[in-house]
C-alpha cells in the first residue's frame, strides 16, 4: 500500500518563515558563534513564555496574577540543561539523586555523569509520572541506609503530562531537597495554569528535532533567579574568570546555544502556541474515536489541574486485545531509529528482553509501520535498563505494566485529520 508515511512528530517550521529570517539576519550580521542576538532573544521570549506572559498573533496576553521572575540559559541541548543543574545543586560523586524511572535516559544520564548514584521511583497511575507517596518512602529509605539525603528530585512530564508537582514540592520542601524539573517533553503543559518547568529549583527544556518546538537541536535551563542564571551561564561556557586572559579556577562546559540555533527557536516561538494546539487537537481526535473500541484505552488528562501539551499521545491495548500476526512478533532484530542511529545499529544478540512490550502491542507496532504509520512503544523504564541494574529503585509495577501494553501515536503538527482517520481505520483493521 502507498501512502505517505506519518511520523510521531516531525518539526514544523513557521508558514511565514520567520525562522529563516532570523538565521540570515546571523549571518548577515556574522554572529555565527555560540552566543548574539539571538541567543539572548531566545532567551527573553523563554523567559516571556515561562514568566506567563504570551506572545501569540493575537497580542500578548498576561495570564499569571503575580508575575514570575525566572531567568533561562539557551543551552546545546535538554541532556546539558539537566547535567548543569545538577551541578548547580550540588550534586558530587558518591551522592544519590531521585529519578522518575518512566522516562527518557537523559533524565538520569548525567547523574551517573557526575559519578552520582540515580535512585529510581515509580510512577503513579494516573499521571505515569513519578509516585509521590512512594517518592517519600525512597526519601526516607536512603536517609536511613546511607545516613545522607539525596541530592535533588528529578520528576518528569512523561509524554507532556504534568506529575502532581503540588504534592511533590511539599514533600521536597519538608526534607529540604531542591526539586529539578524535567519538562523537556512538557514545553507548555501547565499545572493549574502555570507552565511546567517553573515550579522547581530548575526546569529543564528540550528543543530536539521532535520536541514541542525545535532548534534543530537544543535545550534551555529555567533558572530560579538573577544570581543561579550567573552561575549556569557561567558553567555554560567554559567557566571562564574575569581576566583579560583565560584564567580557570573550576571546570565548565561548552553547552550555550549557537546563534543559527537559536534563531530557528526565535521563530518556533511564533508557533508555539499553534503546535501546542495541534497536538491537543490530536489529542482530542484519538479520545473521540477510540472511545467505543474496546481494549483500546487513551492517556488522558486525570484531572483539570493537569493540561498536557500531548506531545505524544499514547494508547494502552487491552492484554485480551487479539491483533494480527501477533504469534510472528519479535521475530527478526529492529533496524530502525529506536534500534540504531546513523546506519549504525548497536545489535543486543537476542530478540527479547525480560521486560519487553506485549505481543499485541509489537504487532500493532509492525502492522502500523508496514501501513506507513510510525508507533513506538513507551520508553522502557530506567530501572529495567541493565546499565542501571545495580541503581537501587522503588518500584510499585505501574512503570512495567505500562510499558508492556502501552504505545506512542504520531501527533505533530504534520499529522492531518485525512492521517487521524487512516491511522485510527488502520488500527481498527489490526483487530481481530
Ligand atoms: C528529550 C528529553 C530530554 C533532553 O533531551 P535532548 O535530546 O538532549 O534535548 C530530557 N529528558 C527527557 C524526558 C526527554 O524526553
Amino acid at each position: 500500500m502507498e501512502h505517505k508515511r506519518i511520523y510521531l512528530c516531525l518539526a514544523h517550521m513557521s508558514d511565514a518563515g520567520i525562522e529563516q529570517k532570523y538565521i540570515k539576519e546571523a549571518f548577515d550580521t556574522n554572529w555565527v558563534v555560540p552566543l548574539g542576538p539571538n541567543v539572548n532573544g531566545f532567551e527573553k521570549d523563554l523567559e516571556n513564555f515561562c514568566n506567563g506572559i504570551v506572545e501569540t498573533r493575537h497580542g500578548t496576553s498576561l495570564q499569571q496574577t503575580e508575575p514570575l521572575q525566572k531567568r533561562v540559559v539557551a543551552l546545546c541541548s535538554g541532556t546539558a540543561a539537566v547535567h548543569l543543574s545538577l551541578i548547580a545543586c550540588g550534586v558530587c560523586p558518591g551522592d544519590e539523586v531521585i529519578v522518575q524511572s518512566f522516562t527518557f535516559c537523559a533524565s538520569s544520564h548525567p547523574i551517573t555523569y557526575l559519578g552520582a548514584t540515580p535512585i529510581f521511583v515509580d510512577s503513579e497511575k494516573d499521571s505515569w509520572n513519578i509516585d509521590p507517596d512512594l517518592m517519600e518512602e525512597a526519601i526516607k529509605d536512603r536517609i536511613a541506609k546511607t545516613g545522607k539525603k539525596p541530592k535533588a528530585i528529578v520528576p518528569v512530564a512523561l509524554y507532556g503530562m504534568p506529575y502532581d508537582i503540588e504534592r511533590i514540592m511539599e514533600i521536597a520542601n519538608r526534607y529540604e531537597i531542591p526539586v529539578i524539573e524535567d519538562a523537556a517533553e512538557g514545553f507548555g503543559s501547565r499545572w493549574k495554569g502555570q507552565v511546567l518547568g517553573t515550579f522547581g529549583e530548575y526546569g529543564v527544556q528540550s528543543f530536539n528535532g521532535n520536541k514541542m518546538i525545535t532548534t534543530s537541536g537544543g535545550g534551555a535551563l529555567v533558572c530560579p533567579d538573577e544570581q543561579a542564571w550567573k552561575k549556569i551561564m557561567w558553567l555554560a561556557t567554559q567557566a571562564r574568570e574575569a581576566y583579560p586572559y583565560y584564567q580557570h579556577e573550576a571546570i565548565g562546559y561548552n553547552y550555550r546555544m549557537s546563534n543559527i540555533c537559536a534563531g530557528i527557536g526565535r521563530g518556533q516561538m511564533t508557533v508555539l502556541n499553534d503546535h501546542i494546539a495541534h497536538h491537543k487537537h490530536v489529542q482530542q481526535y484519538y479520545e473521540k474515536a477510540f472511545a467505543d473500541i474496546p481494549g483500546i484505552t487513551v492517556h488522558g488528562n486525570p484531572d483539570d489541574r493537569y493540561d498536557s501539551n500531548f506531545w505524544l499521545c499514547t494508547i494502552e491495548l487491552d492484554e485480551q486485545l487479539k491483533v494480527k500476526g501477533q504469534e510472528l512478533a519479535y521475530g527478526t532484530a529492529v533496524q530502525g531509529a529506536v534500534g540504531g542511529a546513523a546506519g549504525v545499529v548497536h545489535g543486543g544478540g537476542s530478540l527479547h528482553t525480560d521486560c519487553e512490550p506485549n505481543a499485541n502491542v509489537e504487532a500493532m507496532r509492525v502492522w502500523l509501520d508496514q501501513r506507513g504509520i510510525e508507533a513506538r512503544p513507551l520508553w522502557k523504564p530506567m530501572h529495567k535498563q541493565p546499565v542501571y541494574k545495580n541503581a537501587p529503585a522503588y518500584v510499585n509495577g505501574v512503570s512495567e505494566s505500562l510499558f508492556k501494553v502501552g504505545m506512542c501515536l504520531p501527533s505533530g503538527p504534520m499529522v492531518t485529520d485525512e492521517d487521524l482517520a487512516y491511522i485510527v481505520e488502520s488500527i481498527k483493521e489490526a483487530i481481530l
